[in-house]
C-alpha cells in the first residue's frame, strides 16, 4: 500500500512532445472536497484507500497541488461527431496529468477531467459539473463490475467554483484511469493534417505500448487493427447485451483499447426498447440502442481510413469484414449464457429475437427479465413472469419453447442453474433515476447517496440485504428523465 507521494510516474506520451500534446496546468477549483471514491480503482495505484479522506486527496485532484513528477499535457486528436468530420477537437476540459506505474508492472493514465481550459477548449469553459463527473464516476465503475471493459474512476471532487449551464452550476473534477487514452481521433488528426511521419510516431509508440505481442507478426499494424476490431467488436456485444446505451459514439470517444470512453448521457436500458435513444440532440436516433452495432463498424471504417499509410485497402476491407461476425458470436454466448443455456443448439438466435420482440411490445424491465428467469426452475419463472406480458398467450408460447429448450440440456440441478444465472443477469444496475437521486443529495451537499449506490453497483451479482429498493422497476417518473447533454 502507498501513499499518495509514493506513485512512481513514468510519462511516455507527454515524451512523445508538443506535436501530440501541449504542456497545461491544471486550474484549480475552490474549496475542493471528496465526493465519491473507488477503492477498487485506487487498488490499481497500489494506493491505500484510506488517503481518499485526506485533505491533500482532494487538493490534488481539485487541481491545487501536482507532484513532482507529474507532467500535466493537454492531448491533441479530431474525429467524426455524428457523421462529420470535425478537424480540431483534443482535449479541452481534461489533462493527462502522467502514467502511473504500480507494483504489477501496469502503467495507468492518471486524467484529470475538468481541470479548466487548454488550448483546444475552443468555446467551452474546460469545467465539468457536479452532475456528470458522478455519472462517468458510476458509470465507469458500475461497467467494470459487470465485466464490461471500460475507463476507471479514482474519485470525484466536488467544489464551490460556479460553472454556467443551462443553470448555474459547481464545477467537479473526475480522475479517470486507463491504460492509455488514445482514441480513433488521434489517428484521424495526424492523417487528415497529412502529417505521415508523426502519425508513424504515434502508431508505432502504440505498438510498443499497448500492442507490443503485434510487433512479432508480419505486418504489425495490420494485427493491431485487426485486434482494435475483435476488442470493439467484443465490447459492443457487451453493451448489448447488457443494454448499455453510449450515446454519443463519435470516433473521438472509441479507444483503441475497446474499452468504453467517454461518457455524455449514457443509459442503461429500463424496459427493453432496441429504438431506445439516451441521447436528447440525437434526432436522427443516429445512436440508437440497436444502431450501436453498425456504427461500431462504421467508426472501425473511419479509423481503417486513417490507417491507409501503413495498410492496404483491401487488408484493411478483410479484417472490417470480422467484425459483425465477431460481434454476433460474442453476443450470442452472451445471450445464452444470459438464458441459463450451456449448449449451442442453431435456433438459439431465433429463441432471442423472439424473446426480444415480446419484451419490445410489452415495455418488460431488461436486466430483472433475467435475473428473475434464474430465481427458479424454468417452469415456474415463466409462470411468474408471464404477467409482465401484454401478449401473454405469445409469451407462453416462448415459454414452452424455452423450457423444452433447457430440457434438451439434460438434467438440470435449479440450485446449479440459480447459481450460474444469477453470476451473469446483474440484480443492480445504474438506472438513470438511480444516479439522479443521487446527484440530486450530492449536489444539496449529501454525498451518502452517491457512496451508497457505488457500493451496490460495485457488487451488482450478489443480493445485498437491506438494498431491495436499488432492485426495483424505476417508478414511472424515472422512466423518461432527460438527461442533458451539456456536462
Ligand atoms: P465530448 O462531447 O464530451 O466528447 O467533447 C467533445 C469535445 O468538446 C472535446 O474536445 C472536449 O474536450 C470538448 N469539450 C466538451 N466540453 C467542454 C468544456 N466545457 N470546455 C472545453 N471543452 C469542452
Ligand atoms: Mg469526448
Amino acid at each position: 500500500m502507498k501513499a499518495l507521494d509514493e506513485l512512481t510516474f513514468d510519462n511516455r506520451f507527454a515524451r512523445l512532445g508538443d506535436a501530440f500534446s501541449t504542456h497545461v496546468l491544471p486550474e484549480p477549483i475552490a474549496a475542493p472536497r471528496l465526493v465519491v471514491a473507488s477503492p477498487a480503482a485506487m487498488a490499481l495505484l497500489d494506493l491505500d484507500p484510506a488517503v481518499a479522506e485526506t485533505p491533500v486527496f482532494a487538493e490534488l485532484f481539485g487541481g491545487h497541488k501536482l507532484w513532482a513528477e507529474a507532467e500535466p499535457r493537454a492531448m491533441v486528436y479530431s474525429g467524426h461527431q455524428f457523421g462529420s468530420y470535425n478537424p480540431q477537437l483534443g482535449d479541452g476540459r481534461g489533462l493527462l496529468l502522467g502514467e502511473v506505474y504500480n507494483e504489477a508492472g501496469e502503467h495507468w493514465d492518471l486524467h484529470l477531467k475538468g481541470a479548466g481550459q487548454t488550448p483546444y477548449s475552443r468555446m467551452g469553459d474546460g469545467r465539468a459539473v457536479l452532475r456528470s463527473s458522478i455519472r462517468e464516476f458510476l458509470a465507469s465503475e458500475a461497467l467494470h463490475a459487470l465485466n464490461i471493459p471500460t475507463t476507471r474512476a479514482l474519485c470525484v471532487i466536488g467544489s464551490d467554483t460556479p460553472v454556467w449551464r443551462e443553470k448555474q452550476e459547481r464545477a467537479a473534477m473526475v480522475l479517470r484511469l486507463a491504460p492509455s487514452h488514445v482514441r480513433f481521433g488521434h489517428f484521424e488528426f495526424f492523417y487528415y493534417t497529412k502529417r505521415p511521419e508523426q502519425q508513424k510516431e504515434l502508431g508505432d509508440h502504440v505498438l510498443a505500448m499497448h500492442f507490443p505481442h503485434c510487433l512479432e507478426q508480419p505486418e504489425p499494424y495490420l494485427a493491431m487493427f485487426r485486434e482494435i476490431v475483435e476488442r470493439n467488436a467484443e465490447l459492443i456485444a457487451k453493451w448489448q447485451a447488457y443494454g448499455f446505451c453510449h450515446g454519443v459514439m463519435n470516433t473521438d470517444n472509441m479507444s483503441i483499447l475497446g474499452i468504453t470512453f467517454d461518457f455524455g448521457p449514457f443509459a442503461f436500458l429500463d424496459d427493453f426498447d432496441a429504438h431506445f435513444i439516451c441521447n436528447h440532440s440525437d434526432d436522427q436516433g443516429r445512436y440508437s440502442f440497436s444502431n450501436q452495432v453498425p456504427i461500431g463498424q462504421w467508426n472501425l471504417s473511419a479509423l481503417a481510413q486513417a490507417l491507409t499509410p501503413f495498410i492496404s485497402v483491401e487488408a484493411l476491407r478483410e479484417t472490417l469484414g470480422l467484425y459483425l461476425p465477431l460481434f454476433q458470436a460474442h453476443y450470442l454466448d452472451l445471450m445464452r449464457r444470459r438464458l441459463g443455456l450451456t449448449t449451442a443448439e442453431d435456433d438459439d438466435q431465433k429463441l432471442l429475437e423472439h424473446l426480444l420482440q415480446l419484451m419490445q411490445n410489452s415495455g418488460v424491465d431488461y436486466s430483472l427479465f433475467f435475473r428473475r428467469l434464474g430465481d427458479e426452475s424454468p417452469e415456474l419463472a415463466i409462470a411468474r413472469l408471464r404477467d409482465d406480458f401484454v401478449d401473454i398467450k405469445g409469451f407462453d408460447t416462448w415459454g414452452e419453447l424455452y423450457t423444452a429448450r433447457v430440457a434438451r440440456e439434460g438434467e438440470v440441478d435449479q440450485q446449479q442453474r440459480r447459481k450460474r444465472m444469477h453470476a451473469v443477469n446483474p440484480l443492480y444496475i445504474l438506472r438513470n433515476y438511480l444516479a439522479q437521486k443521487a446527484i440530486d443529495a450530492a449536489e444539496s451537499g449529501d454525498y451518502a447517496e452517491v457512496r451508497r449506490l457505488h457500493a451496490v453497483l460495485s457488487n451488482p451479482f450478489e443480493e445485498q440485504p437491506g438494498m431491495e429498493s436499488y432492485a426495483e422497476r424505476p417508478p414511472e417518473w424515472g422512466k423518461h428523465l432527460e438527461i442533458s447533454c451539456s456536462s
